[in-house]
């Protein structure tokens, strides 16, 4: 599965507090930094090896964020390698006495980015819960965790910990509905988010820059070499995404990992793929010059498809 990282980074100091790779991400995990300082005071502290300590993403006291760990990479934040092995951590510039109150603009980005990184990691819904052992153990679809829960700490603070349900509704109200829909003749269709209608012959983005491709009956392509005339698409919040040209696209069956390109008609180049399971154009040459005229089929909301809970 591939990472990616915030664009809503403005400034990014990697530690050398981390260790590579990761479990998956299905968690966020929000602390308090104890401080009102700014995304490169924290770049600081966290490039220091003797602090022994990281966080994927912390946002300065203005709302500005910095990365300090890649997605891709497990950082050293909650006092749990478990945790931090399935979690973005993200630490939020707060004051320094109780209840570590955290400022306007650092609150309001911290929605934007909690949102950003539910979206490009198939987080669907983010679900807090007040009672530890549900945090702990992801029980009832919990998927926020907090760092008192791993160590003897009062982090995120009182003014964090209380909000935690708030926060989740904000990003909630942000992710919108689940767009996608398995029936049971096992053909995925996919909703616009504006307007909840089902839609067809149209290209979707969904996540990470993934598209797939709905057929003219409404159902998603998948599976070989199909062609598609021009026709146009959507992007994740349900927009217009313009027109596509028509042209060859290859298309991974649904329950293969990987990535998939587009054939243009003539001079058969795939314009993009980032795994050889495409098979049989491996010679192909693949260019980054068409991005956004990509189909993929493989995943849905960044999951592949057959781990995808199915909707009764
Ligand atoms: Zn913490």
């Amino acid at each position: 599965m591939g990472y990616t990282n915030s664009k809503l980074v403005n400034y990014t100091r990697i530690s050398p507090n981390r260790t590579s790779g990761r479990t998956c991400i299905d968690t966020i995990t929000i602390h308090c930094v104890v401080g009102q300082c700014s995304v490169e005071t924290l770049g600081t502290l966290f490039a220091a090896p003797s602090k022994r300590a990281s966080s994927n993403y912390g946002i300065g006291y203005d709302g500005r964020v910095g990365m300090y760990v890649e997605e891709k990479d497990r950082s050293w934040c909650t006092s749990s390698t478990y945790n931090d092995n399935r979690a973005i951590t993200i630490e939020v510039a707060s004051d320094t006495t109780e209840p570590l109150a955290v400022r306007q603009a650092a609150y309001d980005k911290l929605i934007l980015l909690v949102t950003d990184i539910c979206k490009r990691n198939g987080i669907k819904k983010l679900v807090w819960s007040n009672n530890k052992n549900e945090r702990m153990n992801h029980l009832n679809g919990c998927n926020m965790t907090v760092h008192r829960d791993y160590a003897n700490k009062s982090c995120p603070g009182t003014w964090l910990y209380e909000r935690m349900g708030q926060i989740a509704a904000a990003v909630n109200a942000q992710l919108g509905p689940e767009p996608w829909e398995k029936w049971s003749d096992g053909e995925w269709r996919y909703k616009n988010p504006e307007t909840g209608e089902y839609v067809a012959d149209m290209w979707v983005e969904s996540g990470r820059n993934l598209w797939y491709y709905i057929g003219p009956d409404g159902k998603m392509v998948h599976g070989g070499l199909t062609f598609v005339h021009e026709c146009k698409g959507l992007n994740n919040a349900g927009g217009d995404a313009g027109a596509f040209p028509a042209g060859w696209f290859y298309f991974q069956p649904d329950n293969e990992n990987g990535c998939l390109g587009m054939m243009k008609t003539g001079n058969i180049t795939i314009a993009k793929s980032t795994t050889d399971k495409v098979q049989g154009f491996n010679t192909a040459v693949f260019s980054e010059a068409h991005n956004g005229h990509f189909g993929a089929c493989v995943s849905v909301n960044g999951k592949a498809v057959k781990d995808y809970t199915e909707l009764p």
